[in-house]
């Protein structure tokens, strides 16, 4: 049966979680719409490119332009539901800098926001520093979070002391003595608001940052005491703003409305104890449909981002109407829906861990009696005996081992029989496959079998998350998507560490333990993209095994149409004297350190002059050489 470019789509859930931003052309290559249009940036195509400007393997595809129509998608969903709903209130989102501080990053967000009000959210003093240094609407509010020392307050004062609307976010009790004896002391009136603990809480993985036992926010009572306290210090004016947070990627638009509805009750009531608060701030949290299903599934949402919009807005407004009290300003602050979209990395497959398949295997006529068992377990397989010639190939392979452990069968031996034991589940696994009811046994055996293909990237550099927190993200070819895929495969990196695997990929209705990718071409490159990594993971990273940052490239389309493709920029990424450095060593010391060695063996004759100068400038050239495998080579 033939294999097109749609069942490619189909097959990797691309229109589910490239949310228009991605699709597969013609030539069976995977593109990128930057403005979900017509204009496309063909991958593939690319590759040459970034060869030219020799950008390395790895490389991070970064496109400003999804940048800028995720914040479009965004404040144009809020302005449609305020007018919908005849909200008498405006809308003012931040983006909060953690998610992704990288000036590439920060510069087309900030380009593309700035105009519409958006803002600035910082989790501390470094992250102030960077929102006060921007360039916002003079009604565009910078919201500080995180746990405050002095100094963070009094940057923050400084701030509203040149005109912006900072907002110190109180965290946890102690902060609000702490904002008063600053603010009397700066002589600056601050701009305070408060978090507060809902019952409600987000679901899926990020769900414990709500909730009663959440680490940040005040308690009902925690939140008395501060609008007395500010009361007595004259500062209740000061009070402007409710914040609450239940959590990063909430699956499911249910526990938003719950939210939502218990953050503005705590607004109204607040208003009715006389406090002039005028900003509902509903945190993060809007969902990124990273398994494209959907769903509430953690990897997934269950709703748009229209609806989340409609949702705050309809549930503020009508809990303001039943308290009579004027509806807040509404501030959210969406990181990974604004972020995520707008990178990916696209690595070079290398290889397999283990040899490819054997199609048939040929078992001498005086080979051991087990191994031409196996092969006549292996020839007479059918669909109806596969599960009793497993069973039998096991016995076998049993007897096998154990003549191999009293040194009776040799090495190759050995080796043709495990050979036949993947030829032989294989085929059962095959068989298995076509009854409507998969027994475990062959589950497991089907998870012993997959490829693995190893990558060159590291997981822990790239996509922290996955090994952390085993979070999906979608990992697709991005050329030969018109061939059926062959191959089931996890993807190993280059690390060091069994850790740096993946093995859980996204799939519509599951989860799927390993994915379909192309058998590898000798002296073809395999090139595989892993998509939506622009939210957290593309500042998470932690040099693991000393593989540092990726060369990065800005890949915008420009004109009418079709559009041409432009690389806008080449950042290049750590070298290994780059990553030295941030351990504490100092890369010269360690050539002179080599010199020394090298000096020492030529004087005892074990190095001529000539091979003394390839063992240094190696040396040099490994301390001044990107840390990742120079594949191709
Ligand atoms: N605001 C606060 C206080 C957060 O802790 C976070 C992250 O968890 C965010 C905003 C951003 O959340 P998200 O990226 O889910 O939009």
């Amino acid at each position: 049966m033939s294999f097109t470019t749609r069942d490619a789509v189909r097959l990797y859930g691309i229109d589910g979680w490239g949310a228009g931003y991605f699709d597969v052309n013609s030539k069976g290559h995977l593109v990128v719409k930057p403005h979900r249009g017509e204009a496309a940036v063909d991958l593939m195509a690319l590759v040459p490119k970034l060869k030219e400007k020799e950008a390395r393997f790895p490389v991070l595809v970064r496109f400003p332009q999804i940048l800028e129509s995720r914040v479009a998608e965004i404040f144009e969903a809020f302005n449609k539901s305020i007018e919908e709903y005849a909200y008498a209130g405006a809308y003012r989102g931040v983006f909060p800098i953690k998610v992704n501080q990288q000036k590439e990053v920060l510069d087309p967000l900030v380009a593309a926001g700035a105009p519409l009000g958006m803002g600035l959210e910082a989790g501390s003093k470094a992250e102030l520093t960077i929102a006060l240094s921007r360039e916002l609407r003079d009604d565009a509010v910078i919201i500080c979070n995180g746990y405050k020392d002095a100094a963070y307050v009094r940057l923050a004062l400084q701030g509203v002391a040149l005109g912006r609307k900072v907002f110190l976010i109180v965290e946890k009790a102690q902060e609000i003595p702490l904002i008063i004896r600053v603010a009397e002391e700066a002589g600056v009136r601050p701009m305070v608001g408060v978090r507060i603990r809902l019952r409600a809480r987000g679901s899926g993985k990020w769900e414990k940052s709500g909730g009663a036992e959440a680490k940040f926010g005040l308690t009902t009572q925690e939140l008395i005491d501060a609008v007395d306290q500010l009361k007595r210090a004259g500062m209740i004016d000061c009070l402007r703003l409710l914040h609450f947070h239940v959590g990063s990627q909430i699956p499911e638009i249910k526990r938003i409305k719950i939210a939502v509805k218990e953050g503005a009750r705590v607004y109204a009531k607040l208003r009715a104890e006389g406090c002039p608060i005028d900003y509902l701030d509903v945190g993060g949290g809007l969902g990124v449909d990273y398994d494209g299903s959907n769903t509430s599934y953690e990897a997934s949402m269950n709703y748009s981002v229209q609806e989340y919009a409609n949702d705050v807005v309809y549930f503020v407004k009508e809990t303001c109407v039943a308290e009579n009290v004027p509806v807040p300003t509404l501030v959210s602050e969406s990181g990974r829906a604004l972020a995520a979209y707008h990178c990916l990395l696209l690595c070079e497959v290398s290889g397999q861990a283990t040899q490819g398949d054997d199609d048939e295997i040929m078992v001498p006529a005086d080979a051991h009696d087990g191994l031409k068992g196996l092969h006549e377990i292996y020839a007479g397989m059918t669909r109806k005996n596969h599960r009793e010639y497993w069973h039998d190939a096991e016995e076998k392979r049993e007897v096998l081992m154990g003549h191999f452990d009293l040194g009776y069968l040799s090495l190759r031996d050995r080796a043709l029989a495990e050979r036949m034991m993947t030829l032989i589940g294989r085929r059962a696994l095959q068989f298995a496959k076509e009854d409507r009811f998969v027994p475990e046994e062959f589950e497991q055996l089907e998870k012993r079998l997959v490829s693995k293909y190893i990558a060159n990237f590291s997981v822990f550099q790239s996509i922290p998350d996955s090994w952390a927190l085993d979070q999906l993200f979608p990992i697709v070819p991005i050329h030969r998507l018109d061939e059926r895929p062959s191959v089931h495969a996890t993807l190993c990196d280059v690390t060091c560490d069994s850790d740096g695997e993946v093995d859980r990929f996204v799939d519509l209705r599951d989860v799927k333990d390993s994915l379909e990718l192309h058998a590898l071409t000798p002296g073809k490159p395999y090139y595989v993209a892993i998509g939506l990594i622009g939210a957290y993971q593309d500042v998470m990273g932690d040099y693991h095994n000393l593989f540092g940052r990726v060369d990065e490239v800005h890949v915008t389309v420009k004109g009418k149409g079709k559009g041409t493709t432009r690389i806008d920029a080449l950042v290049k990424g750590d070298n290994a004297d780059d990553v030295l450095k941030i351990f504490g060593h100092d890369a010269e010391q360690m050539v002179d350190a080599i010199e020394k060695m090298v000096r020492r063996a030529m004087k005892e004759k074990r190095l001529t002059r000539s091979s003394a100068n390839d063992v240094l400038a190696e040396y040099r050239e490994a301390i001044e050489g990107y840390t990742y495998l120079g594949l191709g080579e």
